[in-house]
């Protein structure tokens, strides 16, 4: 049987037509090694952002079903064009949408996760000699009604797609040339790593290197889908592979540094010091589908006998956070709730760092001699985040690549605007 390979482009790869011309070579070339391929795709440069603006402009606060309505439509575009590109080069092609398809998800609009992916019609394509391209992004119910998967969801499509068809492996082709110690445009000197494991690769996603969808690396990791990310502008670069095995010792104890400033920070002051409090604070917030990321719990005071919960969300999730915590506020018996929106979690990784005493304290040291103060701290056995002000991510990432001895000679070719703070 042939070996299959799932390619996946995003939108800067699509951006016009010269581009999806590019991504037909690309994807023939594949063709040619004797494998057979099965291409994803985003929708083209800023479509699906344009699409949120015009949304935006016609009511504050769109239905979530008529919004992944809308959203979904950008990958249609681009999955008929690319196929058409490869059908004038004399190959054949056939695009699918998630509906065709059947990639199959829960019933939540917006961030929907996939639970299922029928192969049978991939198959007889693949068997017919065809390459398929398929929408990334988008899914479907059991009823029938369509979902998308959450920005940047195109990655975990790919990956889901290769985990349902036992794939040889899923090269993710974008506008940088792999992954990188930290973000080129932050720190140029920031090198490409040539490997880096799930675990590492998860930790960097969460802590917002924008690479990659961090579900996507979740599903890698858990079908043991090997992962390449490259750049479909520069093929002579095989960019950053991401797989399960780390090397057998490792001599770096941080493989990475990352910023997320899509953060906000929320104490909820004075709280009861009771059984049942933190369970139904967080139980309610749940339920209304709002991941939770650090989480701190003060001492309780003595004479109050109360304590303050404070923890982050993303800024997307921060408007419904407040109406939760707003509808909880008596139940609790909370004092105040107060917000800070202008925080940014700085987080550095490595499965190196496990056993080896010293890196958080150089980390608080190196934050202290930039007078950077350090909001919350938390950690795992291969990260340690501090949230600090957001005008001082950059500069935190910055000597934190620098003191654990990321830089590389050479200066990073990467173009695109900087993160915005
Ligand atoms: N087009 C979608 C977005 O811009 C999905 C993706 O590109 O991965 O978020
Ligand atoms: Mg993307």
């Amino acid at each position: 049987m042939k070996k299959i390979i799932v390619q996946k482009f995003g939108g800067t790869s699509v951006a016009d037509t010269d581009k999806i011309k590019n991504v037909a070579k690309i994807v023939i070339r594949e063709k040619q090694n004797g494998n057979d391929v099965v291409v994803v795709v985003s929708a083209m440069g800023h479509t699906t952002d344009h699409l949120v603006k015009m949304a935006k402009a016609l009511s504050p606060n769109p239905s979530a079903r008529e919004m992944d309505m809308l959203l979904s439509t950008g990958e249609g575009v681009s999955i008929a064009l690319l196929a058409m590109a490869i059908q004038a080069e004399g190959y054949d092609a056939v695009s699918f949408n998630a509906m065709q398809v059947g990639i199959m998800t829960e019933n939540i609009h917006t961030k929907a996760r996939i639970l299922d992916i029928k192969t049978d019609k991939l198959r007889k394509n693949l068997d017919a000699g065809k390459i398929i391209v398929v929408a990334g992004f988008q899914g479907v119910t059991e009823d029938g009604e369509i979902t998308t998967l959450g920005r940047g969801g195109s990655d975990t499509s790919a990956v889901a797609l290769a985990a349902a068809l036992n794939a040889e492996r899923c090269d993710i082709y974008t506008d940088v040339e792999g992954v990188y110690t930290t973000d080129p445009r932050v720190v140029p000197k920031a090198s490409r790593l040539d490997e880096v494991s799930y675990d590492e690769m998860l930790e960097l996603a969460h802590a917002g290197a924008n690479v990659l969808h961090p579900r996507s690396v979740e599903t890698a990791k858990q079908f043991a889908v090997p992962l390449r990310v490259r750049s479909s502008f520069k093929l002579d670069n095989l960019g950053t592979l991401i797989l399960g095995v780390d090397k057998m010792e490792i001599f770096k104890p941080v493989a990475g540094v990352a910023a997320d400033l899509q953060q906000a920070r929320i104490v909820v002051c004075d709280v009861p010091d009771r059984p049942g409090i933190a369970a139904g604070l967080f139980g309610k917030l749940a339920k209304e589908n709002i991941s939770v990321d650090m989480i701190i719990q003060s001492y309780a005071r003595k004479i109050s006998n109360t304590n303050d919960i404070a923890f982050t969300v993303t800024l997307a999730d921060l408007p419904k956070t407040l109406t939760v915590l707003e509808s909880l506020k008596a139940e609790t018996g909370a004092s105040d709730i107060k917000v800070d929106d202008n925080i940014a979690k700085v987080s550095i990784v490595g499965a190196g760092m496990i056993d080896r005493p010293g890196i958080a304290s150089t980390m608080f040291e190196t934050l202290a001699e930039l007078n950077i103060n350090i909001k919350m701290i938390s950690t795992s056995e291969i990260k340690i985040s501090c949230l600090v002000d957001k005008s001082d991510a950059h500069k935190a990432v910055e000597a934190l690549h620098k003191v654990f001895g990321l830089e590389c000679d050479e200066i990073a070719d990467v173009k695109g605007d900087l993160p915005d703070v």
